[in-house]
This record gives structure tokens, sequence and C-alpha cells, in this order.
């Protein structure tokens, strides 16, 4: 076997190739190459060293938005200059191609759209809006991180001045129900489920795959860490997905 086979690559390409409505789901391992913290990788993990429920929490960003703010933007800074990497590449790549019906995402990145992905679902919102508490208005963040750090004034609705809160769904926040369903409608419809980076612990998303499979559809694991869907998956593909993806991508558009 030559130093880089990657085994299962060609069985994986068939399936995608063979697919009808593909569908993707994506957790924080997509986005790792790029630089950003996987949220729950022990050693590495943003939350070994923060408690969400303290900082991320929808109770903290009421009781004092000001250290709300404080902590949490040097990370939104971070996921703002975040550049896609070649795993969100193939993906777009692949959805443009028409052998991706479309991709449910657990990132608030933005990743995705960035490489150039259309039609994406993302379970836990993001953080390129922001929306005020008191009237609704939705902004877009960019601009006020930048502010922020600069000034450490709290960014404010500039129609009625409440404050606002980034999109990503915080701890103790309610998912987002439209995004929900559809991911739900799409796992259940997707002849095959390609599942990428997630660890698959966190629900909803960690059901999507069940879901898919007991609905009939084939189901493609790529992840570096063992889940649990792996032995009802048909092919396991146990590497970077910064990698694999992109190795998938061309077999299946060029091979
Ligand atoms: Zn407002």
């Amino acid at each position: 076997m030559p130093a880089d086979a990657l085994p299962g690559l060609g069985r994986a390409s068939r399936l995608l190739r063979d697919a009808r409505r593909a569908v993707a789901l994506t957790g924080a391992g997509v986005s790792t190459p790029s630089g950003l913290p996987d949220f729950r990788t022990p050693g590495s993990g943003l939350w070994e060293h923060q408690d969400p429920m303290t900082v991320a929490s929808l109770l903290a960003f009421r009781h004092n938005p000001q250290e709300f703010y404080a902590r949490l933007q040097p990370l939104a800074l971070g996921f703002l200059k975040a550049e896609p990497n070649p795993a969100h590449r193939a993906l777009s790549r692949l959805e443009s191609a028409g052998r991706l019906f479309g991709l449910i995402t657990q990132n608030i990145d933005g990743l995705h759209q960035r490489a150039g992905s259309v039609n994406v679902v993302e379970l836990h919102g993001n953080l390129r809006q922001a929306t005020c508490v008191d009237c609704g208005a939705v902004r877009p963040s960019e601009s006020f991180a930048e502010d922020f750090t600069r000034s450490g004034i709290i960014p404010r609705c500039p129609a009625c001045g409440g404050y606002l809160k980034p999109n990503a769904i915080l701890m103790g926040e309610q998912l987002p129900w439209q995004a929900i369903q559809t991911a739900m409608d799409w796992s259940r419809t997707c002849d095959l489920m390609l599942v990428v980076g997630s660890s698959l612990e966190i629900t909803p998303a960690g059901q999507l795959p069940q879901l898919a499979v007991r609905s009939g559809a084939r189901c493609i694991i790529i992840n570096r860490l063992p889940t649990y869907m792996d032995e009802r998956a048909d092919v396991v593909l146990r590497r970077d997905v910064a990698e694999a993806l992109p190795r998938l991508a061309e077999e299946v558009l060029d091979g």
C-alpha cells in the first residue's frame, strides 16, 4: 500500500457519485485546520479553561453584557479573521457541481459560505450578525467586533439603543426552530449523509446521521476520532478533513 493510500476513498467516492440527494453534516473539526478551536477536544477544547455557562450563556449576557463582550470578543475576532480551508472549499465544489444538495453545520464561523457554499443550515446560529434584544433589528457584526476591541464600548442598536446580542446560539438559549426542522427534513429525505469533523456528541446534530440511516440513507464519516455512528456507517475515513475531503471531491469530480 502506498504511503498516501486512503483506505475507503474509492468506496466513498462511488457512494457519493451514485447519490442523488447527498447532504453533509459538519462540526468543529472542519474548521480546526483554519486555526479555530474545537469546543470539546480534550487538551485543546475551548471550554476546558472557561465555563461555558458563565461565559457564553444567555444569563451572562443579560446579567453583565460588558463582561460578556470583554470575554468573548477576542474569540469572536479570531472567528471573523479565520479563512476557509481546503475542506470548506471541497464541500463548496461538490455543491456547485451538483454532487451535494446542501450542508448542515454546527459551526458559527460562516466559513462554509465564505468558501462558496450556498445551501447551508446553521444549527447554532452565526457570528456574522447580531440582534437587538429590544427591537429585534438584525445588524452585521463585523464592524462592531473590531470597534469593541478598540473602544471597549458595548455594541448598541443604532435604531433604539438596545444591546446587540451575537446571533450565535448561547448556552441556555433555544436553537433556531426553522434550522432544526430543515436539518431533520434533509436528514429524512437524503440518500447519503456525509459527516465531516463532528464528534456527534451534541444534540440534535449528533442524532441526524442516525435519522438519515434509519430513513434508508448511506453514510460516510470523515473524522479523526471514532464516533458512535462508525459501526453503522458505510465508510469511515479516519483522516484529517483538510486532506481527505479534497481528495474525495477530486475523485468524485475528476476521477
Ligand atoms: Zn433596537
